[in-house]
């Protein structure tokens, strides 16, 4: 499954060459140049990861690193901060604000790669397995069998994929729209109250009526996966 980054950069060469190394390492790219179309795309669209730059049009990298973190939905994030300002005050400062990593220009792209993994095996270490489980739901992203306290599954390819992203983002709330964004991809004219049915399907395939339902609805925001 391809993370969605967003790359919020306003210097355009850095930005483009960001663009082509994510692209290559396999990431689905978004990119903003100033804060503000930055937290506009953020709220719309849900990224899995952010590249921040910390000197911005509109709105500062700082301030949209402080607004992300204070919000609720948006809280877990990874962010990794770009900026030109070495001094460790900075830094600090950075990181106070709530940035999970830091690279100081002029940085190279293996070493920012570097840092985009390693935040990313922290924060997210399931990307890195191929195998995701949660109180006894367990997928197999190879094989695509899913099981629940060791009983076989039979789910539609939109629920596989549905039960894949919750479980890879455990606690975090969905709207509708940023299901149909991350699940449902670039299928044109899917409603959102499409979600509402396949979720309901999910829910029947793997609670069968009787097992505890990890899936909250979360009223007037979407849906959330687990605690
Ligand atoms: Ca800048």
């Amino acid at each position: 499954m391809k993370l969605k980054t967003l790359i919020v950069e306003d210097e355009s060469s850095l930005l483009e060459l960001l663009k082509f190394n994510f692209i290559k390492d396999g990431f689905k790219v978004d990119t903003a140049t100033d804060g503000e179309m930055a937290l506009e795309k953020i709220l719309n669209k849900a990224p899995d990861l952010l590249i921040l730059d910390w000197m911005l049009p509109k709105l500062s990298g700082i301030e949209l690193c402080r607004r992300i973190r204070k919000n609720k939905e948006l809280k877990n994030l990874p962010i990794i901060m770009l900026t030109a300002r070495g001094e460790e005050e900075d830094r600090l400062r950075g990181l106070e604000t709530g940035a999970d990593d830091y690279v100081t220009k002029p940085f190279s792209v293996n070493e920012l790669m570097a840092r985009v993994k390693a935040v990313l095996r922290r924060i997210r270490p399931m990307f890195t397995e191929e195998v995701l489980s949660y109180k006894g739901i367990v997928v197999d992203l190879v094989s695509h069998k899913v099981t629940r306290d060791s009983e076989t599954l039979h789910l539609g390819p939109t629920e596989f994929n549905l039960l894949v992203f919750f479980m890879e983002n455990i606690g975090r709330v969905f709207s509708r729209e940023q299901l149909l964004n991350h699940v449902w991809k670039d299928e044109a004219y899917v409603e959102p109250r499409t979600v509402d049915v396949h979720i309901r399907r999910l829910r029947k395939s793997i609670n069968n009526d009787v097992k505890e339902d990890f899936i909250r609805t979360v009223r007037s925001a979407g849906y959330c996966f687990g605690s």
